[in-house]
């Protein structure tokens, strides 16, 4: 079924006025909404149906003939606002709706969140922490299913993973030999452990006609959510929790200055082990090519 309708106007059939009247610019057609993307704690939803997908165009290409580009666009009352109390500390808004997000366990997230306080995702809302998670791991269907709805792994990797990007990338790059070729992995993916468990990890990657040359990745088991490790190569070669976790958990309010300065000696600590590890790395494979 059309999400949007337009061009009922009773000028007569599209066949008869094709021939007779130019074809508008393609750009002259004004998109009736733009394109869900990306993470957007303002921007209205449109109902689940639409998730995922742009909206169809609004017309065919015969019937655009019919319609005057001046024609406006027609405006949607958006509507999935609800009628819910929002979550929001100080907001006194009751036109909230539930956050969409349902985990591998069929589990919802039962926090409700006006439109000032809600995030998109692909036109469907969430609350931020859960728009964090969609927006870690990709919006796609997954097969294993979503991870549990009090799981702050994946956005955990996500950001400390962005964080480290400009870092990982020209080391690996300044490191590559020819032949070899930087490959940065888009978002969060899911693995299984040995143990059972799952972890989700993001990297970046070298590699050549042969296959994978060297991975840096940074993960966070299911088990240890708050511990960020890096591995090189296969091996771990470093960890920690982050400093705004930990004084979180301890209920320790600090300066702005003074948490600047806490994640930054935070990244300094892994990128100064990535170096070494990089390094180590690339030493190996030499001397394997020249035996
Ligand atoms: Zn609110
Ligand atoms: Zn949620």
């Amino acid at each position: 079924m059309p999400l949007f309708r337009r061009g009922d106007h009773g000028t007569g059939s599209p066949a008869r006025a094709a021939p007779s009247e130019p074809l508008p610019p393609p750009s002259s057609v004004p998109p009736v909404a733009p394109p869900p993307q990306g993470v957007s704690g303002q921007v209205p939803a449109l109902p689940p149906a639409a998730a995922g997908m742009a909206p169809p165009p609004v017309t065919s290409f015969a019937s655009a003939s019919v319609v005057p580009s001046s024609s406006p666009p027609i405006a949607r009352f958006p509507a999935t606002e609800g009628d819910l109390a929002c979550r929001a500390r100080g907001c006194l808004n009751h036109n909230g709706v539930l956050c969409h997000y349902v985990d591998r366990r069929g589990r919802r997230c039962d926090t409700a969140w006006c439109p000032n306080h809600w995030a998109t995702v692909g036109g469907i809302v969430y609350c931020r922490r859960h728009a964090g998670t969609i927006a870690a791991i990709g919006y796609f269907d997954h097969p294993s299913g979503m991870p549990d709805v009090d799981n702050r792994a994946p956005s955990l990797v996500n950001w400390v993973a962005r964080d480290l990007d400009a870092f990982v990338a020209a080391t690996l790059v300044q490191s590559a030999t020819q032949g070899e070729t930087f490959v940065r992995e888009p978002v969060v993916s899911t693995h299984a452990d040995r143990s059972g468990g799952r972890r989700y990890e993001r990297g970046w990657k070298l590699v050549d006609h042969t296959g994978l040359r060297l991975v840096v990745a940074v993960f966070v088991s299911d088990d240890e959510e708050t511990t960020i490790r890096v591995r090189v190569g296969s091996g771990v070669i470093a960890e920690g929790v982050p400093p705004w976790i930990e004084r979180h958990r301890r209920g320790i309010e600090v300066t702005e200055e003074t948490d600047r300065s806490q994640r930054g000696l935070f990244y300094a600590f892994f990128q100064k082990h990535i170096v070494a590890a990089v390094r180590a790395n690339r030493a190996i494979d030499q001397s394997l090519q020249q035996r």
